[in-house]
């Protein structure tokens, strides 16, 4: 059995707070620094991350600039999955995440006592937006016999209501692992990350309807053309895209998951469906290989996102360098939901850190009840 609900991803215009429409990020998307721009921006966010006792985590899907800085002053570039832990365990007391806000709220909720700074708390997400807690919390209210797992990308009231978080490096085994233990599940909220898993583990699953603006724009007929054009090359798909296009993926995977199949394949040219941010990595990674965007053209094109995610790309330098100089941008979480949401949070890192160390997914899952 499954069911989906249905929600608009845009965040209605009468609500009260900041406009979310994509339109709005892009047209606060920073501009390009000049060289000199961009090199006096990189000294003094260096100084300051020195005196702020603070560190950089970065995600995939931003600016290069971003990127290298991370790595370069000791900091991390990753998923949000390795994001939250790093955080967690570094001995800074300044986080600086560039991503989107639940990413910010993500490593609040497990460092609490430390700062979190985000260099524009309106960077937000379609599927955060597109999943407000309390319509959610009806949802879980209407299946109560159900586990309920919940996407990193959500707000910390909906993970608050979660028992299990996971990201899309984990979701397939988590989800395999309690249908082992006879747990139907309420999925929420990207309808084909939540698709593609309930076909590779058969689960038993009822969906939020949610999407990725950027995923959701890869074309099936458009990749096939393209396909066409370069025949030797293998195609890596992020599994919040479309089913007709995760079923022509020649490796299927998160964001690490797609750097490890690029590094590993026994292939030199590589069609990637994922946001264009990455490919900064695939090719720092990879040099003498070739990497082509998956097609978002097409006929049912909307341009909402061109394969770029409006809200990571408004992180910049600039804003960086000013977070840390006044301590603006400070993630806060309400105490109560910390306490809640970091149940299914630790839930999923312990998890992944028993994998590592080669456990059975089956003896990673405690015994308990839907909630
Ligand atoms: S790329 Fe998609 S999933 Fe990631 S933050 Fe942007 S809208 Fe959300």
């Amino acid at each position: 059995m499954s069911a989906v609900i249905e929600v608009e991803y845009e965040q209605p215009q009468d609500r009260p707070g900041p406009a979310c429409e994509t339109k709005h990020a892009w047209a606060r998307v920073p501009p390009e620094p000049s060289p000199d721009e961009r090199q006096a921006l990189k000294a003094r966010i260096r100084r300051l991350l020195k005196e702020r006792n603070a560190v950089m985590v970065s995600h995939y899907y931003v600016h290069p600039d971003l990127q290298d800085l991370a790595e370069e002053t000791g900091g991390l570039v990753s998923d949000s999955l390795e994001m939250a832990r790093f955080g967690r365990d570094h001995a800074a007391q300044t986080l600086v995440v560039s991503g989107v806000r639940f990413m910010g709220e993500t490593s609040k909720i497990l460092s609490p006592e430390k700062t979190v700074l985000m260099p524009d708390l309106d960077a937000t997400c379609s599927l955060d937006l597109g999943c407000p807690a309390d319509a959610f919390a009806a949802f879980c209210d209407q299946h109560p016999d159900r586990t309920v797992v919940v996407y990193a990308n959500t707000s910390a009231a909906v993970k608050a209501r979660a028992d299990w978080l996971v990201t899309s490096s984990c979701a397939l085994d988590v989800v395999g692992a309690l249908k082992a233990q006879g747990h139907k599940i309420l999925w929420a909220p990207d309808r084909h990350l939540g698709s593609y898993i309930q076909r590779e583990t058969g689960a038993d699953m009822v969906f939020w309807n949610g999407a990725c603006i950027v995923h959701d724009e890869f074309k099936g007929f458009e990749l096939e053309a393209l396909k066409r054009e370069h025949p030797n090359a293998k195609v890596l798909v992020h599994p919040e895209s479309p089913a007709e296009v995760v079923a022509m993926a020649d490796a299927v995977g998160s964001t690490s998951g797609i750097l490890k199949a690029a590094r590993e394949m026994d292939a030199r040219e590589f069609i990637v469906a994922t946001d264009n941010g990455l490919m900064h990595h695939l090719r720092l990674q990879n040099p003498g290989k070739t990497f082509h965007e998956a097609p978002t053209a097409g006929n049912s094109a909307t341009c909402k996102s061109c394969a770029h995610c409006p809200w990571m790309a408004m992180n910049g330098l600039a804003d960086v360098a000013r977070v840390l100089e006044t301590v603006a941008n400070t993630i806060q979480v309400d105490a109560a939901v910390i306490e809640r949401a970091r149940l299914p949070i630790d839930r999923m890192l312990d998890f992944t850190a028993g994998l590592k160390r080669g456990l059975a997914p089956g003896s990673l899952v405690p015994h308990f009840g839907a909630a």
